[in-house]
């Protein structure tokens, strides 16, 4: 067995903390997540683990002071290895590797880049355009989207296909150096390999060894009956892909309705201009208009304003959330005839000697 002070790089005397600060960095060097298939690393770390888990029990490091590793206690604290048997059964694949790194905030400096933290994706957004009949009546419509993926040729390793990523000689793979600065250990990540812990000799041609590529996806798109400009529809899973197996983001679809040159949109109502003359308005008519579903018989009444507001239920854009339809509403435009057919003219000529006989009452004071 070896002395557990020597394994730590701890003096006899070294404090608690002192001992857990040793324990961190070197755990943290050689973790098996970061060396993986390396059995020298893999044995120094439970060598680490172990000399760690005796000399942190202040009751398993009295009884090795006193007794040494073949004292009383042998087989019992130090666990069944005997001489030269190593520190025997240590469940080290308990201790996570991110515990280590994350355990060091406040007087140790700031994290060190790490294994890739699953990481959900970016959320993206589009447009999209449709007509004002299609925004009515509902419609599918194929997005494309650009998005970020893993390269189709290196699988998103970044090395040339035949050749694998090699672990970065500087840091070991840790990815972080270690600068002992006075009473402070600062981590700081590894130049070489930019604190991933491995690195690219033949960059993949196709991605240049980002191991990404941006791809663009098209996806069918149902924009609702009664859909608005600014409507936004939300694709679930179809932004950028997540890092580190996290979810990928959100796709948002925001509708861009095109103006109709009949009617003007009041959420769910249809605003629709009717051209009225001064008799139809005056006396009363009805008129056939267009709406949506077809035209329709509009009456109006007797002495209608101009811009008043005529009323046809149910007539107007569907309503986004179910319930119906909204209506159309027909704003009386007065208008004044440019040509007059022989009898209109002949008819409002008898209205001119009606005005003579009642004046028009003086529209200003
Ligand atoms: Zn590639
Ligand atoms: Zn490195």
């Amino acid at each position: 067995m070896k002395d557990p002070y020597a394994v730590l790089g701890v003096a006899e005397n070294a404090t608690a903390d002192e001992i857990k600060k040793a324990y961190r960095k070197l755990a943290r060097q050689f973790h098996p997540d970061r060396n993986p298939g390396d059995a020298a690393a893999e044995e120094r770390f439970k060598e680490v683990q172990g000399a760690y888990d005796l000399l942190s029990d202040p009751e398993k490091r009295k009884q090795y002071d006193t007794f040494g590793a073949s004292g009383p206690g042998a087989g019992g604290p130090f666990g069944g290895g005997g001489a030269g048997g190593g520190f025997g059964n240590i469940r080290f694949e308990n201790v996570d590797l991110s515990d280590l790194l994350g355990g060091l905030g406040g007087m140790f400096g700031r994290r060190g880049p790490s294994r890739p933290q699953p990481e959900r994706g970016a959320d993206l957004e589009t447009r999209v355009r449709v007509t004002f009949e299609d925004a009515l009546e509902g419609t599918t419509v194929r997005v494309p989207v650009e998005v970020e993926t893993a390269c189709h040729v290196c699988g998103g390793t970044g090395a040339e296909p035949g050749t694998a990523p090699k672990t970065c000689p500087d840091c070991g793979g840790t990815g972080v150096l270690a600068a002992n600065q006075g009473l402070f250990s600062l981590s700081q990540p590894c130049r070489r390999c930019r604190g991933n812990g491995v690195i690219v000799e033949k960059p993949c041609k196709s991605c240049r060894g980002t191991g990404r590529e941006r791809v663009t996806k098209r996806y069918a798109v149902k924009v609702p009956a009664g859909a608005k400009s600014g409507t936004r529809i939300r694709l679930k899973g179809k932004g950028e892909p997540g890092a580190g197996g996290g979810p990928a983001g959100d796709l948002h679809v925001v509708v861009d309705v095109a103006a109709s040159p009949l009617y003007e949109r009041r959420g769910a109502d249809l605003v629709l201009d009717v051209p009225v003359t001064y008799p139809e308005a005056a006396l009363g008519a009805t008129v056939q208009i267009p709406t949506p579903d077809g035209p329709v018989a509009l009456k109006i009444p007797s002495g209608s304003e101009h811009g008043k507001l005529l009323r046809v239920k149910g007539r107007g854009a569907p309503k986004l959330h179910g319930g119906g339809k909204g209506d159309l509403l027909a704003r009386i435009q007065v208008s004044v005839p440019k040509k007059l057919s022989k009898a209109e003219k002949e008819a409002l000529e008898g209205y001119r000697e009606v005005l003579k006989e009642h004046p028009r009452e003086k529209a200003f004071s």
